[in-house]
């Protein structure tokens, strides 16, 4: 397994692999690494002949700066993690290696003031501006995303479409634990009696669903849902909402939604959407 740290390295070893005729799938992550990144991983090795996962946490993307610096970090761990799995190349450039002096700052157009975008204002303009960076070094065939960041699978997707088209964009299913919840970096950050809550909170969150009758429309399940979340027990939400999987609107039956939420425990802040 290579580790690469520099952009030029990087694009010689890429080049080669393309004088080869090997596809090459590429995950972007943030590290902190663990099974639900395994599954983009298996995927991507399932797809290609070789496999690049990058390692940034990108600043441009936090809107708080103790998140930021709060964010976990297990270099040593991630090296092993990805060299169990097999990956053939880990690119972990530092900050000053991405962003040089007067880099263009996009901005996002897609999904806007909804979910996470409408408490996260930049948080997506940091996402689409770093991805575009990666995607002029990393040169791949396939890149793959997680169902987990719906909203921004959305937003990459159009993305995308929009500036790098010959490019296949991959969606994985959300890898969750036996008690249900999704793995996250972030859920490293739990005591073991937030993490129990956490479980319990989710649990809820789906008998909730499975109880709802399939009839109503998305305004109606939102109703409920105000009433759902404010009986639980937790600090604060941003959200908890249906929206319509196709365009993340409001509009439709329920059969067509996913329940998106994004809950605190404790300074942490968790997102998932969970499907019928
Ligand atoms: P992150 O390192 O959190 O930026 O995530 C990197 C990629 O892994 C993103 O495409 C995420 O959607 C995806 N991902 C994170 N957690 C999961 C999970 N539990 N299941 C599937 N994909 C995930």
């Amino acid at each position: 397994m290579l580790i690469i740290k520099d952009i030029s390295n990087l694009k010689l070893y890429l080049q080669a692999y393309e004088n080869k005729g090997y596809s090459l799938g590429y995950i972007p992550t943030m590290g902190a690494l663990h099974q639900g990144h395994g599954q983009l991983i298996k995927q991507s090795q399932k797809d290609n002949k070789k496999t690049i996962v990058s390692i940034f946490v990108n600043e441009k993307q936090f809107n708080k700066p103790e998140d930021f610096e709060g964010y976990p970090r297990n270099k040593g761990k991630d090296y092993d993690f990805c060299d169990q799995f097999n990956v053939d190349v880990i690119f972990e450039p530092s900050s000053e290696e991405i962003y040089q002096e007067n880099e263009i700052k996009l901005e996002n157009k897609y999904f806007k003031n909804i979910l996470c975008d409408d408490f996260r204002p930049n948080h997506f303009d940091g996402v689409i501006t770093v991805l575009n960076k990666f995607f002029s070094i990393v040169k791949c065939n396939k890149v793959y995303f997680g169902e987990k960041d719906y909203q921004q699978l959305k937003i990459v997707e159009k993305f995308i479409q929009e500036k790098y088209s010959s490019l296949e964009l991959v969606s994985v299913p959300t890898a969750r634990s036996e008690e249900g919840i999704a793995f996250s970096s972030r859920n490293e950050k739990l005591s073991k009696k937030q993490l129990l809550e956490f479980e319990l909170f989710h649990k809820a969150s789906l008998k909730f669903m499975s109880d709802l009758d399939k009839d109503i429309n998305i305004n109606q399940a939102n109703s409920l849902a105000k009433e759902f979340i404010r009986k639980q027990a937790i600090e604060k939400f941003d959200y908890f909402e249906f929206r319509n999987i196709s365009d993340l609107s409001l509009d439709g039956s329920i059969q067509e939604t996913r329940l998106f939420y994004a809950i605190y425990k404790g300074q942490v802040r968790l997102i998932d959407n969970i499907n019928f």
